[in-house]
């Protein structure tokens, strides 16, 4: 006792005097409960005995109060506890009004989790009740006072007292006196537990032991033994008779709780023990709810406030996963070695459209200057300093929602598409409106491709839209077919085309390569179109999205999770399916293909000299995210790679992040 400075009395309970104290050497504050022998022959009691033992066979647990030490003192000894600040009778004393459903949840799963905690360590507390569930400063409630706590042998061969647990809280086996029980009455007391928190007040508060039992009947009906056979066997049941009476329904009890709530309270409240259901039972539905991924949400992240998650297809669990998945890879990466990454400051609201108008990424060693392109959710276009992290310009707000962008890095130029066909090309380097003009109606679908020389699709020559006349529209022919979702250049010809579509009669999905040539007439500048492959796509298939072209003859494509890759006449050369998560971005040079996924993970591919099929090499990174999607490598250089992500955060905001990877030390010592 000599190392504890008693601070003030707390409480008197059944069993001892409680005590505030301070430990004199640690200055750690402790609940100190004394615990008297009152003829020294009696040995230690029963009731002590039994609280030690429970507590030290439950060792510990978070929402089981920790017992810190156990020493003789006078004529009895002492047990030491970590300090509690109150307790949820108190709490619910005090509430101004009934607790909020958060509240009552938040305190049920962590009493659940206590509970079933004991009952997996064959401990039955077997005297659950608001006082002695504390609550600590941080809000954090355990179970404590296991002064009648038993272990119990699994067989449920020995027999017990049934003078146990506080009489509002006594489960109806104990009214009627029986001496074989199990975790059942504790079952029943978290039910008492979690009506009186709906309530405000306790659901059965019988003066005396048969009032208590009259408390029960009133709401529960009286038992019939169709509902609970074994209640023929209990001591009592013969000795009291009560007159017939109807179950109330729960709603009408507790008319304000909410049927979510309500249907719990009725899976405890149940005359049959082993019907009731079990706290891990109930701690796994719980856990398998949005609400508790939720709440882990707000309780690691303190940012992420949002009610509901929109991340694309992602739930809170997802969410939760992916993140820890995240923090995890990140602490596992060497940063600055195997990659660095940087938030880039500022963006509010949603992104919807991203891509790079520098012609350099972000590098390791942060010489050039990297600008990426968004489109965000509020209608305007805006240009981002990925070296420096921050905004460059950004464009009024615009009268459509913009739904395409285009980015012209050797022309620093990039070019929006509203929601109504309006054209529109902005100066990457300050954001000047540098032409306007509307699409025709027929093609708002298409997409535009990045190639300065040629015309892009739906086919402005891009050389005249640098050199735009006012009132004149710029070059432009359409090409003999529809339903065109994705086009791409073919890098070694001037102005190889090949194109995505719909087939015309079929339906199914076709690529179509054509030659277009800009051909000065008398009358201004033609454009003639010529088609010199085309094939249909396996039907089994996922429609790409995304498409790029290699040398004259090679296209790649990636649909979901798979890279493929065809001649322009139709034969597959190769398939690769090596991310977990879909890819979301595809870079083809000379010398290398590289496809990142949702997740940041990268896979490089060589070609091989020999034969068009890329030789694989894995590049995956310890890098992964809760990205909605990862855009846009600009350059590969021959040792990093740059890409920007945007992570969403919750409703309506993004995060946009840059990664440079380091690909010259991922592909030697890759991790696979
Ligand atoms: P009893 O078996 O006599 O009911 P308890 O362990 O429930 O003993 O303690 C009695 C009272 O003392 C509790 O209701 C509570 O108010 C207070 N108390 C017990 N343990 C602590 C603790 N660790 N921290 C703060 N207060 C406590
Ligand atoms: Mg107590």
């Amino acid at each position: 006792m000599d190392q504890y400075c008693i601070l003030g009395r707390i409480g008197e309970g059944a069993h001892g005097i409680v005590f505030k104290a301070k430990h004199v050497e640690t200055g750690e504050i402790v609940a100190l409960k004394k615990v008297a022998l009152r003829r020294l022959e009696d040995g230690i009691p029963n009731q002590a005995l039994r609280e030690i033992k429970a507590l030290q066979e439950i060792e510990d647990n978070q929402h089981v109060v920790q017992l810190k030490a156990v020493f003789p003192h006078g004529a009895g000894f002492v047990l030491a506890f970590e300090f509690m600040l109150s307790d949820l009778a108190e709490v619910v004393r005090h509430a101004q009004r009934p607790l909020v459903p958060a509240q009552v949840k938040s305190y049920l799963q962590m009493l659940l989790k206590g509970v079933a905690f004991c009952h997996a360590n064959n401990i039955v507390h077997r005297d659950l009740k608001p006082a002695n569930l504390l609550i600590s400063a941080s809000g954090q409630l355990k179970i404590a006072d296991f002064g009648l706590a038993r272990v119990f042998s699994p067989d449920g061969s020995r027999l017990y007292t049934h003078q146990v647990a506080t009489r509002w809280y006594r489960a109806p086996e104990l009214l009627y006196g029986a001496r074989q029980y199990d975790q059942g009455v504790d079952l029943w007391a978290v039910g008492c537990i979690l009506g009186e928190l709906l309530n405000g007040s306790p659901l059965f508060p019988g003066e005396n032991d048969i009032e208590q039992l009259c408390c029960v009947l009133r709401i529960l009906g009286t038992p019939s033994p169709q509902v609970w056979p074994e209640v023929l066997e209990l001591p009592d049941y013969n000795k009291i008779s009560f007159k017939e009476q109807a179950p109330v329904p729960l709603e009408e009890v507790l008319p304000d709780a909410s049927p979510q709530a309500l249907a719990l309270l009725g899976r405890f409240l149940l005359y049959p023990p082993r019907r009731r259901i079990s706290a891990a039972q109930v701690w796994n539905e719980v856990s398998r709810t949005k609400e508790l991924w939720r709440q882990l949400c707000l309780r690691r992240w303190s940012s992420c406030k949002a009610s509901q998650m929109t991340l694309g297809t992602q739930t809170w669990k997802q969410y939760y996963l992916c993140r820890a998945e995240l923090e995890f890879r990140m602490e596992c990466g060497r940063p600055e070695k195997d990659f660095i990454c940087r938030a880039i400051a500022g963006h509010k609201g949603g992104i919807d459209e991203l891509a790079y108008v520098s012609n350099s990424g972000c590098r390791f060693d942060g010489q050039e200057k990297s600008v990426v392109c968004t489109v965000s959710s509020d209608s305007t276009v805006r240009a981002w300093d990925v070296q420096e992290g921050a905004e460059i310009w950004s464009s009024p707000v615009q009268p459509a929602a913009l739904v395409n962008l285009v980015t012209f890095p050797r022309l620093q130029l990039a070019v929006t598409v509203d929601k109504l066909g309006l054209i529109k090309v902005w100066k990457a380097e300050n954001g000047r409106e540098w032409a306007s003009f509307s699409l025709p109606a027929h093609s708002s679908a298409l997409q535009a491709c990045d190639r300065p020389e040629g015309p892009f699709l739906l086919v402005f020559c891009t050389r005249s839209l640098l050199a735009l006349v006012e009132e004149e529209p710029p070059v432009s022919t359409t090409l003999p077919i529809w339903r065109i979702s994705r086009a791409c250049w073919a890098p070694d010809e001037t102005a190889r085309l090949m194109v995505m579509h719909r087939n015309h009669d079929s339906g199914q999905l076709a690529i179509t390569t054509y030659e277009l040539e800009a051909k000065q007439s008398q009358e201004g500048v033609d454009v003639v179109v010529q088609q010199i492959a085309s094939f249909l796509l396996p039907d089994t298939m996922t429609p790409p999205h995304l498409m790029k072209a290699r040398g004259s003859q090679v296209i790649l494509l990636v649909s979901g999770l798979e890279l493929v890759l065809f001649t322009i006449q139709g034969l597959q050369l190769a398939a690769f399916q090596d991310h977990q998560k879909p890819i979301s971005a595809l870079w083809v040079d000379e010398s290398r293909v590289l496809t990142a996924s949702f997740d940041l993970s990268l896979r490089v591919y060589v070609w091989s000299k020999e034969n068009p099929l890329p030789v694989l090499k894995s590049c995956y990174h310890l890098l992964g995210g809760s990205h909605r999607w990862a855009s846009g490598f600009t350059h590969v250089e021959s040792d990093s790679v740059s890409i920007v992500g945007v992570e969403a955060r919750n409703i309506g905001t993004s995060i946009l992040r840059s990664y440079c990877f380091n690909i010259r030390h991922g592909s030697d010592d890759c991790v696979n």
